[in-house]
Order: structure tokens, then sequence, then C-alpha cells
């Protein structure tokens, strides 16, 4: 059961869709609007039951969310579903690109399918979204846009090379975005995640040794939780970061800075 943890009404007033929600930094993304009174619009694709049985849960805790099926990668759904989201609560006025894949492929084996749906995903949804998105909050004066890229949209990522690609891109796409929309008052930021431990590290945390080796590469010694990740696209959803754009935020426990000291 997904209680509600007391915030600050920081969100009050404000609608948000968050792709990908049904589990990990998403879920948590999502809780954690919630908490801070926001109007939350779950998209999931996979995660059908963990999409609804979050936004039940919530909503029973008196926040205002709703479970969205949509795959992110078509454009058709994607205009449907901010429909969906305007028609259900009026407004939209932050957007949250996290849903993402990765596959460990060298590169010399990646197939195209693996690479065109990596890149679909990873790139041209959060493009998707944020066009769909941003019409919407030109009309009502503004709004924040995150994307969730990660540390591999600056450093590289060996045998995942679709991922970095598509996040080197997107650090490229928010950048774009954030100068063509600030006029409209729409900010656009990343957050790029280091090792957080998410369904999508399932290997790694079922092998003992993979986490020790994290553990020595990442200077606060542990991999981070989604509700870290959170906080931080928290603040950059909420007016507190009102002066804030074309920037990325990095969580990662450091790791950057270890990798830079080698
Ligand atoms: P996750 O639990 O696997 O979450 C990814 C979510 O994306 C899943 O709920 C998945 O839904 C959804 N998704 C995938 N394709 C989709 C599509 N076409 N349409 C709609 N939703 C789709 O892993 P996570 O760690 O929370 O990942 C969230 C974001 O953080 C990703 O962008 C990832 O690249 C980024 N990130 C994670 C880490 C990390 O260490 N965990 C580090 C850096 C960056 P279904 O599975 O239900 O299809």
């Amino acid at each position: 059961m997904t209680s509600l943890r007391a915030g600050s009404g920081e969100l009050a007033g404000k609608v948000a869709l968050v792709t990908g929600a049904g589990s990990g930094i998403g879920y948590a993304i999502a809780q954690r609007f919630a908490a801070e009174d926001a109007a939350v619009a779950i998209d999931y694709l996979g995660h059908g039951a963990d999409a609804k049985t979050l936004a039940r849960d919530l909503n029973d805790n008196g926040a205002k969310t709703a479970a969205f099926e949509a795959d992110v990668t078509d454009a058709a759904a994607v205009e449907a579903l901010v429909a969906q989201v305007v028609e259900r609560f009026g407004r939209l006025d932050v957007l949250v690109n996290n849903a993402g894949i990765e596959k460990l492929q060298p590169l010399l084996e990646i197939d195209e399918a693996s690479w065109d749906s990596t890149l679909a995903v990873d790139l041209k949804a959060p493009f998707l979204c944020m066009q769909a998105a941003a019409r919407r909050m030109k009309e009502s004066g503004g709004g924040s846009i995150v994307n969730i890229s990660s540390i591999h949209e600056d450093f590289p990522f060996p045998s995942f090379t679709p991922y970095a690609a598509a996040k080197g891109g997107l650090r490229m796409l928010m950048r774009n975005a954030a100068l063509e929309l600030a006029p409209l008052k729409i900010r656009v930021n990343n957050v790029a995640p280091g090792a957080i431990a998410t369904p999508i590290n399932a290997a790694t945390l079922a092998d003992p040794v993979k986490v020790q080796r994290l553990q020595e590469i990442v200077p606060l010694q542990r991999m981070g939780t989604p509700e870290e990740v959170a906080e931080v696209v928290l603040f950059l959803a909420s007016d507190r970061s009102s002066y804030v754009t074309g920037s990325t935020y990095f969580v990662d426990g450091g790791m950057v800075r270890y990798a830079e000291a080698l």
C-alpha cells in the first residue's frame, strides 16, 4: 500500500505528466509530486497493474492522480495522452520524460531493430512528448519540462551504444528546447542519474560482484534510490527553480567526478 508522505503543497494547483511511471524512478516521481499536491497523470506501458494500484492508493490518501496507458514512441498515442490529461485535469504544467530502455549489446552485435527501439524510447519519445506538452503549456502561459537522461548523456557507456547516443541526443534536445521555449516561459532541464536501484538494473542488483564494483566507483559508496532522484526532479518542476533552464543536474553520488579523476 502506497501512503502519501506529507508535503508542503509545493505543486498545489499544478498538473504533471510522468511517462513510464509504473516502476522505478517514474513511480517515485509520481509519488513525490502527489505528496506535493500536484494532480499527477501516471503514464505506463507494461506495468499497468502497478500504475493503476499506485493511482488508486494515492487517491485513497487524498491525491488527485490517474493512470493512462500510452506508448510514448507513438506520435498519435502521445497526442491522445496529452489530450486526455488536459481533459481530465484541465491543464498541463509539468512534463517528466522518464520512460527509458537500455540493452547490453557490444557495438558489433547491435542490430537495426534494437538501435531503432532504443532511440525511439530514449530520444524520439521525449521529443514527441515535449512538443505535445509545450503546445498546451504555451496556451496556459508556461511550464516545466524535465527529462530523465543519464550520466551517459556525457560519459561513454561501452556495450550500451544506442542508449548513450540517445541520452547524448537528449542533452542537445534539452538545450535547444530550453532556448526555443524560454520566450514562452517554458523551462527545460535534464536530470542525469548515475546508478540507481531500479528494475532497469536488475542484472546488476542480482550480482554482488557488480554491486561491489559500483560501490568502489561511486564516491558516496552506494547506489542511489529513486526517491533521491525524485527530489531533484521536484525542485526542477517547482517554482523554486524559476530561473533555471537549459541545465543538467547530476544525481550520481559523485560518479562522474570519479570518472574525471581517473
Ligand atoms: P524502469 O523501472 O525500467 O523504468 C522505465 C520505465 O519506462 C518503465 O516503467 C517502462 O514501462 C517505461 N517505458 C519503456 N518504454 C516505454 C514506452 N514506449 N512507453 C511508455 N513507457 C515506457 O527503470 P528506471 O531506472 O526507473 O528508468 C527511468 C529512467 O531513468 C530511464 O529513462 C532511464 O534511462 C533513466 N536512468 C536510470 C538509471 C538507473 O540507474 N536506474 C540511471 C540513469 C538513467 P514498462 O516496463 O512497463 O514497459
